[in-house]
């Protein structure tokens, strides 16, 4: 018989809504000048409602300077690329933003990639594959395009616990030490908002001859003297092979990149098809990042205040004696541990008290640590916080969600 193309489609999206995770976006407009408001076109007229799971962490996309310096850059050089680094692409804003990073992480070199997804995802599975029979340890949380870098290498894949460094450890001993070995790791985990233990797992590098990798992703820009991230906030970023993060959260644009020794960065720049067959990032993206980068460098006051306001709704979710996970960072983890719970919690949010805080389900966290991620910046504002609180406790009582944070604490909680 032949094969009936969409009932085959079709069954695989009926899948994803029996278990109640289909995904559902959310029509926004973000409203310069106002952030965290919006404007929600999934409604008609659209409503104004207020973003609370934004990863422009510190509101940078819409920061005045940043935006001027894109005008500029449009009014001078025009919109796109034009073309591959190779072939016409390597404009010059490019080149200074590469040295901007390199300069924010303190390495010799930078590269520039596409996104934060490609940049992982080229880098680890070409660097893999450069060396002799790698072998790639690769921590259980690691973010998808990590995955994804990892599986294209074709190397040996060794997953330890989460955070849990004599796991590792165990790994790096049970494993011949003359082989080529790149241990993959976080700084800051976005789901949970833990912090991986780095000055371990570099002295475990070192005992071990191990090459280090770490995603900085959620911590650039908002951790350091500099914004250069959690290793730069503990001295620890020359201890680190390859540095990788992104524009596009709190520096509020868009774009990858990893930062390293010269020779490394060369090599990836020479032989990773993911960086070498896709038109550049636009010049007047370049321009708004490297102006980002700038502010965040100068002054710790937006970092201060970032803190200061994560501090302030995790107390106000405790003392309303909500279910969060106890991060030492700026994300809020509210566990809901059901996906159809979690998505009626987010909707009934949106719709009843025009809060918008998107639900985490499978496979980005595990089952049964189903949550709403809540992401304060430095312009939620303590009213918007207060309102925020009172909303969750109506919604939490009207679905009659459990209070009770045991039954869905994710494995960092336990480490
Ligand atoms: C978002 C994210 C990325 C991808 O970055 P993009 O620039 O959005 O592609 C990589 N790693 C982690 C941990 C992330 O959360």
């Amino acid at each position: 018989m032949a094969i009936d193309y969409d009932a085959h489609i079709d069954e695989s999206l009926a899948s994803l809504h029996g278990e109640g995770r289909y995904r559902v976006f959310t029509d926004l407009a973000r409203c310069a000048g106002r952030f965290p408001r919006a404007l929600n076109h999934s409604t008609t007229p659209p409503s104004e409602i207020t973003v609370w799971c934004s990863n422009d962490y510190l509101g940078m996309g819409q920061n005045p300077h940043v935006m001027d310096a894109m005008k500029t850059a449009i009014d001078t050089l025009g919109t796109g690329a034009g073309g591959t680094r190779n072939i016409s692409g390597t404009h010059h804003h490019i080149v200074e933003l590469e040295n901007e990073l390199s300069d924010l992480h303190n390495k010799e070199a930078a590269l520039i990639f596409t996104s934060g997804y490609v940049s992982n995802e080229a880098t680890i599975s070409t660097l893999a594959k450069l060396l002799p029979d790698c072998l790639l340890l690769s921590d259980e949380l690691n973010h998808a395009s990590m995955i994804e870098g990892v599986r294209q290498s074709g190397c040996t894949k060794l997953i330890w616990r989460h955070n849990d460094v004599e796991h590792l450890e165990s790994l790096l001993r049970d494993a011949d030490p003359d082989r080529a070995k790149i241990i993959l790791f976080e700084s800051v985990y976005s789901m949970d908002g833990d912090i991986a233990p780095i000055k371990e797992i570099c002295d475990l590098a070192e005992k071990y001859n191990a090459l280090t990798y770490i995603d900085e992703v959620h911590a650039v820009g908002m951790y350091g003297n500099r914004g250069g991230g959690i290793a730069d906030r503990d001295n620890l970023m020359e201890r680190i092979d390859i540095i990788e993060g992104t524009l596009a959260k709190a520096i509020g644009v868009m774009g990858g990149y990893i930062t390293a020794k010269k020779n490394l960065v060369d090599a990836i720049r020479s032989f990773a098809s993911g960086f070498i067959f896709t038109t550049s990032l636009p010049p007047t993206i370049a321009a708004g990042a490297i102006e980002s980068i700038r502010i965040l460098k100068q002054s710790n006051a937006l970092r201060a205040k970032h803190q200061e306001r994560a501090a302030y709704l995790k107390q106000a979710l405790e003392d309303a004696d909500m279910p969060i996970l106890h991060s030492k960072t700026h994300i809020v983890p509210l566990m809901v541990g059901d996906p159809v719970l979690c998505k009626q919690a987010s909707d009934r949010l949106l719709s009843k008290h025009n809060i918008y805080i998107q639900p985490i389900n499978y496979p980005t966290v595990p089952r049964g640590t189903e949550r709403l991620r809540i992401t304060p910046t430095p312009l939620h504002t303590d009213e918007m916080m207060l309102e925020l609180v009172e909303a969750v406790k109506e919604v939490w009582d009207h679905l009659n969600i459990s209070r009770d944070i045991s039954a869905t604490a994710p494995v960092s909680a336990a480490r």
